[in-house]
């Protein structure tokens, strides 16, 4: 993977080194245009044709399209190329501009032009730029002296030629700067965007953790109560395994009848236990994503048998789910989850109120327009007013240290606001506390929505044991 990145970066480089070459040449090329279409006109500037200027501005254009050939074909790199260039064109100038009148010469101005000529095309090198400066300054130097003209002719000529220079090595060295600057400032856009994917990978890691433990904490709130469930099925199973080996011992048993009904209670009590191994496996097992709709009616009561371990000794529970439901839009798994996380709460409530009221729970589900609304309510103490307004905020809990987390209540409501839902907390009028969830559905949009209250209601009910 790393191999494949680097040879990746690597063919980006030569792409971007292939099309800087190709504007390189396409300059030098225009450049020569630009000194060959000079040439043509000379004659206006210099009242007439002069061969020697004409030779001197073909050959300075053609130089010009060698040098781009080179530059474009890879095999001359800066800063040999731009000082070529340099020295080409001040040869070439020089000697036009001695062979049409020396410092009188209508082209003599074009010696200022170099130095912005260099800066304006190599911008981001120093070198070139210093390099057209003191070459131009020596070629004015030189055609001042040919010219015989005195001191104070070179010093005037020099010091207007220096002041361009200047302006010209200045311009360039701050483009040169404002490219650095940019690029610099471009560097650490793209360092602060790696940043930012680097954390919200880190938070979406840390987040998928926290629901992973707040899971394996309820299978953890689950895990006595599993031990009970497993335990009582367990004794009368082996009761009744005991009791049909001693009736076989004495021959076939007289009353076939009873050894009918011990066999069926025994297979009874062994499906129960598989029942709560394979859902508390099921549960506790990593989330495999993909399902995004799920069979409500068939989330509570998998919820219910998978709480039941706790709630059994607590309190009857009551189902009662309307026979209309739509499919709601969140994965069963997260269904459950919200479900089992209250009623492990109601739980936990009925247990601390310690009253000798009948302890109840109830479930139930129907439709509400076009969401599923499922309330989950006990007759336990209730949730205090002050509480109320903290309830689903993450790590706030009323239970001691080692029992409550704080966590459960922030999670379910993450789960289902993510699927587009609600869920809220109120207390009952006669006592207790109602969580009412609203689902939207994921119904297929062939399927008409059917109105609420028409469904029959499927009822089931579950007595707290001894
Ligand atoms: P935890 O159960 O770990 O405390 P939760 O977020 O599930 O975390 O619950 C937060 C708090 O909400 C609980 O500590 C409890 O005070 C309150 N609570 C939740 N369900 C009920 C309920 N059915 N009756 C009364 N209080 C409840």
């Amino acid at each position: 993977m790393a191999l494949l990145g680097s040879k990746t970066q690597g063919n980006d480089a030569a792409a971007d080194e292939r099309a800087s070459r190709q504007v390189k040449r396409r300059t030098y090329w225009l450049c020569a245009l630009l000194i060959a279409l000079g040439s043509l006109t000379h004659p206006l500037v210099l009242g007439g044709v002069r061969p020697v200027f004409l030779g001197v501005q073909l050959t300075w254009a053609a130089a010009f399209v060698l040098l781009g050939t080179l530059v474009g074909a890879g095999w001359l790199r800066n800063p040999v190329s731009g000082i070529l260039a340099g020295v080409v064109s001040l040869t070439a100038l020089s000697v036009g501009i001695q062979a049409t009148g020396g410092l009188s010469s209508p082209l003599y101005s074009s010696f200022f032009t170099v130095p912005l000529f260099v800066a304006v095309f190599i911008p981001g090198q120093r070198l070139p730029v210093w390099f057209a400066i003191v070459g131009t300054l020596v070629s004015v130097v030189v055609i001042t002296w040919m010219s015989g003209e005195g001191m104070s002719a070179l010093v005037r000529q020099s010091a207007s030629l220096v002041f361009v220079m200047l302006v010209s090595a200045h311009g360039a060295e701050t483009f040169r700067r404002l490219q650095g600057a940019e690029q610099s400032a471009h560097l650490e856009r793209v360092e602060a965007l790696r940043q930012l994917a680097d954390s919200e990978l880190r938070r979406v890691r840390a987040e998928r953790q926290r629901a992973e433990v707040e899971r394996l904490v309820v299978v953890g709130q689950l895990a006595a109560g599993v031990a009970h469930e497993v335990n009582n099925p367990l004794a009368y199973v082996t009761a009744n395994l005991r009791y049909l080996e001693e009736e076989w011992a004495e021959g076939v048993p007289a009353d076939l009848e009873d050894v009918r009904r011990v066999l069926e209670e025994t297979q009874q009590g062994v499906v129960r236990i598989q029942q709560i191994i394979t859902d508390l496996r099921l549960f506790s097992r990593e989330e495999s994503g993909g399902q995004e709709s799920c069979d409500v009616a068939e989330s509570l009561a998998e919820a219910q048998r998978l709480a039941s371990v706790r709630l059994r000794s607590l309190a009857r529970v009551e189902r009662s789910v309307a026979g209309d439901l739509a499919p709601a839009r969140l994965t069963p798994r997260h269904l459950v989850q919200v479900l089992v996380n209250l009623l492990i709460n109601a739980a936990d409530a009925l247990e601390s109120a310690k009253t000798n009221r009948a302890a109840f729970v109830v479930l139930r589900a129907r439709m509400e327009g076009e969401h599923v609304r499922v309330e989950v309510e006990d007759n336990g103490p209730g949730i205090p007013e002050a509480v109320l307004p903290r309830l689903f905020e993450p790590f706030f809990t009323t239970k001691p240290p080692g029992k409550g987390t704080g966590l459960g209540l922030a999670l379910c409501r993450e789960y289902v606001a993510r699927a587009g839902g609600t869920l809220e907390a109120e207390n009952r009028a006669e006592g207790g506390a109602r969580f009412i969830l609203r689902l939207p559905t994921a119904r297929p949009a062939s399927q008409p929505p059917r109105r609420e209250g028409t469904a029959p209601i499927d009822a089931s009910v579950e007595p707290a044991a001894d």
